[in-house]
C-alpha cells in the first residue's frame, strides 16, 4: 500500500447540499475482504458524520448469496473494530449476536413487500431473458455489446406476460425521463443521467430469485432513514436509476449523493477485493497500524495533503476542513 500514488485532487465538499445532521451509512457488499478503497469510503463517511453531528449506520449488503461467505462478514466486523470505527446504528457486536434489521439477508420480507406493491401498481414485469439471449439479439441487430460499456436491456419481455417461475427475474418499467441531481463533491456538481438509455428497465430480482443490489439499496436507504449516500465514483451511473426507483417507492426527494474518487493502482485500475496487496488482512499482517491505514486511504482520495496517520477520532476534524 505504501507505494500507491495519490491520483486525486483535494476533495472539496458542498456543505450547502448536506442535510442537517445527516444519516449516512457504510454499506459494504459481503463478497470478500475489505481493502483500502473501503477504508477511504469509511474515513469519509465517519468523518463527515462526525463533522456535521450526523450518524453512521452499518449495513451489511449480503444480498448476493452466491458470493457470500460467513468468514467475510466476521472479518469485516473485526476490521471495523480494528480501525476504531464505531457505527451509531448496527454495532459490530449486535451483528455478531445474530439476525439484524441492518443485514440485507434478514430483510427479505420487507423487500418482498415492496416488490408486491410495485407489481400491484403495474410497474414491474417478469423477464425471462438471460445476458446471453440479450447479447444474441443485439448481435443479430448489428449492435453487439461493447466491452466496458453498459448494455441497456432492450425491453423484450415488457409486453410478453412471462409467468412467475424459477427461471425469470423481475424488472421495473423505466420512463424515458432524464434525472438531474447535484453531487456534494464540488468537482462533480450537476449530474444528468438518462437511465432508460443507460440500463433500460431495471432488474430488481434476478433469475435465481435474489434481490439485486439496486432494489436492496433503495429500499433499505428509504426504510432506514438514510438521507446522505457516500460512495465511490464506480457507482455514479447507478444513481439516476436509483432515484427513479426511489420515486416509484414514494420517495420524491431521494437522498443527497456524494461520490468520491476511487483509489487506483499504478495501472490506473480500481482496487478489487481479489487484489491482495491492499486487503486489510495483508496490511494488518504487515504490521501497519490503524491510524496509518486510515491516514493513507484518506490522503489517496484527497482528504488531506500528506499521508499522515489519523485516528478514527480525528476524522471529523479532517473532513470538516474539506467543507466549502
Ligand atoms: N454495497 C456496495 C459496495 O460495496 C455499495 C453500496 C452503495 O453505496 O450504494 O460496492
Amino acid at each position: 500500500m505504501l507505494d500507491l500514488q495519490r491520483q486525486a485532487q483535494p476533495l472539496r465538499l458542498s456543505a450547502r447540499l448536506l442535510p442537517e445532521r445527516p444519516v449516512t451509512r457504510f454499506a459494504p457488499s459481503i463478497t470478500g475482504r475489505l481493502h483500502l478503497g473501503h477504508v477511504a469510503n469509511a474515513a469519509l463517511t465517519w468523518g463527515l458524520a462526525r463533522a456535521t453531528g450526523g450518524a453512521v449506520l452499518l449495513r451489511l449488503e449480503d444480498h448476493d448469496r452466491s458470493r457470500f461467505r460467513p468468514e467475510h462478514e466476521t472479518a469485516l466486523l473485526d476490521d471495523l473494530d480494528w480501525l476504531g470505527l464505531v457505527p451509531d446504528r448496527g454495532r459490530t457486536d449486535e451483528f455478531r449476536a445474530g439476525a439484524h434489521e441492518l443485514r440485507q439477508s434478514d430483510r427479505r420480507s420487507a423487500h418482498d413487500a415492496v416488490l408486491a406493491e410495485l407489481a400491484d401498481a403495474g410497474l414491474t414485469y417478469r423477464c425471462a431473458c438471460t445476458r446471453a439471449s440479450l447479447r444474441r439479439r443485439l448481435e443479430a441487430a448489428g449492435h453487439p455489446p461493447q466491452p466496458g460499456v453498459e448494455t441497456p436491456y432492450d425491453g423484450r419481455c415488457r409486453d410478453r406476460a412471462v409467468t412467475v417461475d424459477a427461471e425469470s427475474g423481475c424488472r421495473l418499467r423505466l420512463s424515458d425521463e432524464e434525472v438531474t441531481f447535484e453531487d456534494a463533491a464540488v468537482d462533480l456538481g450537476q449530474q444528468v443521467q438518462r437511465p432508460s438509455e443507460q440500463c433500460g428497465d431495471l432488474l430488481l430480482v434476478d433469475r435465481a430469485g435474489q434481490v439485486t443490489y439496486q432494489l436492496g439499496v433503495v429500499v433499505d436507504d428509504r426504510d432506514q432513514g438514510v438521507d446522505l449516500v457516500i460512495r465511490g465514483r464506480d457507482i455514479l451511473d447507478s444513481t439516476g436509476r436509483q432515484l427513479l426507483l426511489a420515486r416509484a417507492l414514494g420517495r420524491d426527494r431521494g437522498p443527497v449523493h456524494l461520490h468520491h474518487p476511487l483509489i487506483v493502482d499504478d495501472g490506473g485500475r480500481k482496487l478489487s477485493k481479489s487484489d491482495g496487496a491492499t486487503g486489510l488482512d495483508v496490511l494488518r499482517e504487515r504490521g501497519h497500524d490503524a491510524a496509518t491505514v486510515l491516514g493513507r486511504a484518506a490522503w489517496l482520495i484527497g482528504l488531506q495533503e500528506e499521508p499522515e496517520p489519523v485516528r478514527a477520532e480525528g476524522l471529523g476534524a479532517l473532513v470538516g476542513k474539506c467543507l466549502d
